[in-house]
């Protein structure tokens, strides 16, 4: 289609993401799909983004962006104003005065295959993917290898701690950075991945058998627990780093089917902003 003259419109943008990421597998709490935008507006630039917030916003507008496309939904939760003068508020008035579109995609990618953790996986080169909590059977998303977090092998076997500054590598850069939990020496050949708030999954990468489990939102307690009962080794990457390469593969087939412009933001926006490592660290003997 990139050879037609006319660019895709608004609808036919959100035909083509409803189909990759149909709503009806997103969760039931989520609100996912078009937030705002005409149907008919012309779009010759996408905008991808984890998050609608003022910087992303500014930073898609400069871009001209006719639709952007976020992973986190904007209006999760019910509003009785869009004022201008709230911080939301703004933001639609901002889009709408500009005639820029806002589409989302949350747990609906998550599920879709290829979804955002196929994205993640794939920053580590993972073969033999299988979710890591396939979706339920005889609901909307079963079957089709579909589901929550990634299952795949490593090319070739590390050990955690090679892992962990690897991870760092090849995710985006983040303050945030990553850090892992359990012996630095253990060997992984297996390892889930689920983009975004992943605590929830521990006990499915247990039941997996894999040797390292990465999410991010990993709380102090259930992580404690999980290593004392010898699950996987866990390791932590900033939200926004873990869901971020999803946008790479959006991008891909937006720009492949409509031959439109794409830009994806790589502004971290995630709310950690200042990291420091406790002087000498680097010397100190792990935890028996
Ligand atoms: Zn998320």
């Amino acid at each position: 289609m990139s050879t037609t003259a006319s660019p895709p419109s608004v609808a036919d943008v959100v035909t083509e993401l409803d189909r990759r990421y149909p709503p009806a597998w997103a969760e039931e709490w989520d609100r996912v799909g078009l937030v705002l935008g005409e149907p008919t507006d012309p779009v010759r630039r996408v905008y991808g983004t984890v998050d609608v917030v003022p910087e992303t916003v500014a930073e898609a507008l400069a871009a001209g962006a006719d639709l952007i496309v976020a992973h986190h939904p904007l209006l999760l939760r019910g509003v009785s104003s869009v004022a201008p003068t709230t911080w939301k508020g703004r933001i639609v008035h901002d889009l709408i005065r500009a005639g820029a579109a806002l589409y989302v995609a949350h747990t609906n990618a998550d599920t879709a295959a290829p979804g955002v953790s196929d994205a993640l996986a794939a920053r580590f080169g993972l073969t033999g993917l299988r979710p890591l909590a396939p979706s339920a059977p005889g609901s909307p998303a079963a079957g089709g290898g579909r589901g929550i977090g990634r299952i795949g092998e490593l090319p070739a076997p590390m050990t955690l701690a090679e892992l962990t500054r690897h991870a760092a590598a090849v995710l985006p850069a983040t303050v945030w950075g990553v850090r892992a939990g359990g012996d630095p020496g253990r060997i992984v050949r297996t390892l889930a991945v689920s983009g975004g708030s992943g605590e929830g999954f521990l006990a499915a990468a247990t039941a997996a058998g894999v040797d390292a489990f990465l999410s991010s939102d990993l709380r102090h307690h259930p992580s404690g627990e999980h290593l004392a009962a010898g699950g996987p080794a866990l390791l932590e990457a900033a939200h926004w780093a873990t869901e971020r390469p999803w946008l790479d593969d959006v991008a891909a087939h937006l720009r492949a089917d409509f031959g439109v412009e794409t830009v994806v933001s790589d502004l971290d926006t995630d709310p950690w902003t200042v990291h420091a490592a406790a002087p000498a660290m680097d010397d100190k003997e792990p935890r028996p």
